[in-house]
């Protein structure tokens, strides 16, 4: 008999493991159970929307979607619609690839404060994620800080100051495409508590920061040092040798013409959000970098702004149904295999780092540890599934489904755009009515 696989989430975690799945002629089906309606995770609610090459790789899970022997149950929540006891009940496997949504705390005091977006729900709000619709950030305010200096912070950044000409060609959500257009913002702050060679940006999107139309990258040339020093892989000094060169370069950026500014802010750590029930600023900590490690200088100086977006980093929800990490924010597990019968692969498994790609080897992991355990299938998958969903009125959505809302969201697109997202499941499910 088959062995019946639920993949549980359909983002590039998912998406390579069916696919690793699929690769050995094995008798295998693989089902994809996904919350929202849409697949794709990250891609479609994490990549920035003007990075639409990156999101081509959505054509490559497609193919995998539509192969034979895989299903896909959208619109479906475990937890809520079926529970995980259910499900191991229908399968012999079970994969975890439901990423880490949630955004990491400061812990510092004031991060409650109306004004204060972590980047997990800023993103998916400006990527039409149906989570974050109603965020409705105010955006009145001249002054935004972003804190952290990956390559989320260079993403929350560019968007906030690119012009709507050059969002054009991008899938921005509507809402927020306005309200980026109508803020006053012309001053966002990327503040790192280590120093340029620590960031931890990649080169592609810190050089794309000193070829925006109207901003300019501002950075204090003096803490730019001659050369990378310190202990780095050969991989991590030549990125670190490309940032220098690319940052030693922003100083001589034409500002002619340019009403905005995106500041890179080194060694500083954030120690108080300041403001009433709303924010009105930060205090920042000036630092040094020991052995690696930021240290407080006791020097402190604050910034005015209406906005402090914390971008350091994501954190998995517990998932019901298995024991969680809650220190590490991931799932509890022995190199992915997290009990009998049941697997994780990405963010969940590893925590929130690697570029998309990092996610394959995860997948061929699974795929592996699954046929080592299983020799054969007893049990019945995706008939079991279906009918519990029918017994229980769930409105699952089928790949083809997916495929409705995807034309009539290209179809809907302004000129120059890939597409113009729906933005709540209900939209979303009334293009299939
Ligand atoms: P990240 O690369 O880990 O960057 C997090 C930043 O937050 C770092 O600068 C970190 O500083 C800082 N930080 C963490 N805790 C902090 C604290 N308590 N106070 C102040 N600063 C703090 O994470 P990310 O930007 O969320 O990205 C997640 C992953 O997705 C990364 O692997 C990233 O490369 C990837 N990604 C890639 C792309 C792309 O390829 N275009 C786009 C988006 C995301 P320290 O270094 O000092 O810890």
């Amino acid at each position: 008999m088959s062995i019946n696989v639920a993949v549980i989430g359909a983002g590039p975690s998912g998406f390579y493991t069916v696919d690793a799945l699929l690769k050995d002629d094995k008798d295998v089906r693989v089902d994809i159970i996904e919350r929202l309606p849409t697949p794709f995770g990250l891609i479609r609610g994490g990549v920035a929307p003007d990075h639409q090459t990156t999101k081509k790789v959505a054509r490559v899970y497609e193919k995998t979607a539509l192969r034979d022997g895989v299903g896909y149950y959208g619109n479906v929540e475990v937890g809520r619609d079926v529970t995980m006891a259910e499900l191991r009940e229908m399968y012999d496997a079970i994969v975890l690839a439901v990423g880490a949504p949630r955004d990491r705390k400061l812990g510092i005091p004031g991060e409650d404060k109306a004004g204060v977006f972590g980047s997990a729900d800023f993103v998916g709000w400006y990527n039409g994620h149906p989570d974050f619709t109603d965020l409705q950030p105010d955006l009145n305010t001249g002054t935004v800080v972003v804190i952290g200096q990956g390559n989320v912070a260079v993403d929350v950044a560019r968007v906030l100051v690119k012009t709507p000409e050059e969002m054009t060609d991008t899938d921005i959500a509507d809402h927020a495409a306005d309200a980026i257009k109508a803020s006053p913002i012309t001053d966002v702050y990327m503040v790192g508590r280590r120093g340029p060679i620590e960031a931890k940006f990649t080169n592609v999107e810190l050089r794309e920061m000193g070829k925006l139309d109207d901003c300019q990258p501002v950075i204090d040339a003096t803490q730019l040092p001659d050369q990378v020093e310190g202990e780095w892989s050969d991989r991590d000094k030549r990125l670190k040798d490309r940032n220098l060169a690319t940052m030693k370069e922003f100083p001589d950026v034409d500002p002619a013409g340019k009403s905005k500014r995106v500041h890179f802010t080194f060694y500083a750590k954030p120690i108080e959000i300041l403001g009433g029930d709303k924010v009105e600023g930060i205090r920042l900590e000036h630092t040094r970098v020991e052995d690696g490690r930021s240290v407080g200088t006791g020097e402190f100086f604050d910034i005015e702004c209406g906005l402090v977006i914390p971008a350091i980093g994501y954190f998995s929800d517990p998932f019901p149904g298995v024991p969680f990490d809650a220190d590490n924010g991931i799932v509890v597990h022995d190199e992915g295999r997290v009990s009998d019968g049941v697997y994780a692969v990405g963010w969940i498994k590893r925590g929130p780092t690697g570029v998309i790609g990092t996610n394959k080897p995860d997948g061929d992991i699974a795929a592996t540890q699954i046929f080592e355990d299983i020799a054969e299938g007893t049990k019945p998958g995706r008939e079991a599934l279906e009918a519990l969903l029918a017994e229980r009125n769930v409105r699952c959505l089928t790949y083809q489904d997916w495929q409705t809302i995807d034309a009539a969201e290209v179809a809907a697109a302004k000129l120059g755009a890939p597409r113009r997202k729906f933005v709540t499941i209900d939209t979303m499910i009334a293009a299939l009515d």
